[in-house]
């Protein structure tokens, strides 16, 4: 069967449009009708510069990658039509070393949602009708705020960045850049047993979010934090999320010595980078890239309310002002996660 369905595409750099395709439904996988999607800083970063880092857009491109919706036919029994699912955006082959090796993030023919890193390039959620594999489909009960649920992918990516530190319970920890991805990485620290929640960041707006989500103490980034510097530093577990080189460097002050930093936010890289300091104090730097079975866990910490990211909500958009929630979504003096309504 073929369906028409609206999609938001980005063309290039400041080109977005809702665009008329079709999507053939064979009787294979799920097909899937799209409530709605969160707008991602890699979808704001599309839409103002035309690419990601170093991948950019040479052919449309349907955005977003954090989407909910709900079965309207599937291949299994388990999804009847009408059951409300959040779609886990990372398609991994199951076959590749990684992903045979349960690290699938790593999978080397990686399809994920909205993504410009391979050709031709992956198409996104942000559209009204899609097609995906039975297994990205986490089932959730009807009576759950949709708002909440369109939170999985990022609270799952955070959720990757607190496994990749080795846990944090009973931690002292430091957030570096309170954005969305900071902020819930706060939530979930306190509510994985973190013992102390530490932020800074340039923006006092960010840092009130971050206080309501459970940090215990923030700072403004300017901040020396000189008591957090003392004996080699307090920190056990610093998460960089701003993605500021000098931010790097300021967790590696403030991480004590056997400690670990995780570099989530992508950044450019750090000018002088104090590798002596590293060798020194021992300290663990790792990186973490978006999530493998995380996103189910994301799904369960939502629906069962322990962890409320909605104070992280700024608003929503219809899919066909898809332009104007882009422009909001990247005003972030006054946003933090903005969501399209399909
Ligand atoms: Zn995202
Ligand atoms: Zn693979």
């Amino acid at each position: 069967m073929t369906i028409t369905t609206h999609s938001c595409v980005v063309k290039g750099k400041q080109a977005v449009d809702v665009v008329t395709q079709t999507v053939d439904y064979s009787g294979k996988g799920t097909l899937i009708k799209v409530l709605r999607g969160g707008i991602c800083g890699s979808d704001l970063h599309y839409y103002q510069h035309g690419r990601v880092g170093n991948y950019a857009i040479k052919m449309p491109m349907v955005l977003g990658h954090e989407v909910i919706g709900t079965v309207e036919q599937s291949d299994s029994p388990k999804l009847q039509p009408g059951q409300k699912v959040a779609i886990n955006p990372a398609k991994a082959c199951g076959e590749c070393q990684y992903c045979l090796a349960d690290e699938s993030n790593q999978c080397l023919a990686m399809q994920f949602f909205g993504s410009a890193m391979r050709q031709p390039h992956v198409d996104g959620g942000f559209t009204q009708y899609k097609v995906v594999e039975t297994s990205q489909c986490i089932p959730f009960a009807a009576s759950l705020d949709e708002r909440v649920m369109v939170f999985a992918e990022p609270l799952a990516v955070c959720l990757h960045a607190l496994n990749q530190a080795g846990g944090v319970t009973n931690k002292r920890v430091f957030v570096s850049g309170v954005g969305p991805i900071g902020c819930l990485i706060v939530a979930a620290a306190k509510a994985s047993g973190a013992s102390e929640i530490v932020c800074s960041d340039i923006s006092a707006r960010a840092l009130a979010l971050a206080d309501t989500l459970g940090a215990s103490a923030t700072l403004l980034a300017d901040d020396e934090m000189v008591s957090y510097r003392t004996d080699k530093g307090v920190f056990d577990v610093s998460f960089e999320a701003s993605g500021h080189p000098s931010a790097s460097t300021r967790c590696i002050d403030v991480t004590r010595a056997k400690g670990c930093i995780v570099q989530v936010g992508m950044g450019g890289d750090i000018p002088q980078f104090p590798m002596m300091t590293v060798i020194a104090k021992e300290l663990r730097i790792v990186g973490t890239f978006r999530f493998t079975h995380e996103f189910t866990t994301a799904v369960e910490w939502l629906a069962s309310g322990k962890i409320n990211p909605l104070p992280l909500f700024s608003g929503e958009y219809s899919y066909r002002e898809v332009d104007e929630a882009l422009q909001f979504a990247g005003d972030k003096h006054h946003a933090s996660k903005v969501q399209l309504v399909f």
